[in-house]
């Protein structure tokens, strides 16, 4: 299984014990905030708009999935790496959903994501990653708007997902700028997950 892993950046994310493997892309994790130090003022303006986002009321980006289902497995350490996402289980097909309004930054196909998404939130300070879709919702274009609620593809196994466990990675993290949808510094999702998927 490891042996399939093939882009950078990846590694395993279960979200529970019977999810043999999955993939994100994610920086390695951030240590934490270092007091009376000349970097205190850049750290604390990324507390800043990490508070910034969650007063975005994201909603859980998986169709009828509440905030009760889903487990903190940020932290989880996957193949030498820590998972820096969410993984929300949910039949093949269910719709997924866009946490938040937004552009289509990237659809990109990658060996251990699968079929993947990444959005722009319309602040253009954070990027949502989606992965192992089945297959996307049509229309989708890279550059288009999202909306809060729109279904951009359905929940599947693509990538190295464990084919009898669908579930959808999802990832958020710092947009870097001038289109590098990749790479950011991760923001733990779970606990701005906190409204039901719904479409809109
Ligand atoms: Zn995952």
């Amino acid at each position: 299984m490891q042996s399939s892993f093939s882009c950078r950046r990846v590694f395993m994310c279960p979200a529970f014990a019977i999810l043999a493997g999955a993939c994100a892309r994610g920086p390695a994790v951030q240590t934490a905030p270092q007091a009376e130090s000349p970097l205190v003022a850049v750290e604390a303006s990324s507390r800043d708009t990490a508070a910034v986002l969650a007063a975005k009321s994201l909603i859980i980006p998986v169709e009828g999935v509440d905030p009760s289902r889903i487990r903190d497995s940020y932290t989880a350490a996957r193949g030498g790496r820590t998972h820096d996402a969410v993984d929300i289980l949910a039949p093949r097909g269910t719709p997924v959903l866009a946490a938040d309004s937004g552009t289509l930054l990237k659809l990109r196909r990658n060996d251990a994501g699968g079929l993947t998404i990444y959005q722009l939130d319309h602040t253009r300070k954070f990027v949502y990653y989606y992965a192992h879709m089945d297959r996307y919702s049509e229309g989708l274009a890279e550059g288009m708007r999202l909306r809060q609620g729109q279904v951009i593809g359905f929940v599947g196994t693509t990538g190295n997902a464990p084919e009898d466990s669908p579930h959808l990675h999802f990832q958020v993290m710092f947009y870097r700028g001038r289109g590098q949808y990749w790479g950011g510094e991760p923001v733990n999702p779970h606990p701005l997950l906190s409204r039901t998927g719904r479409r809109r």
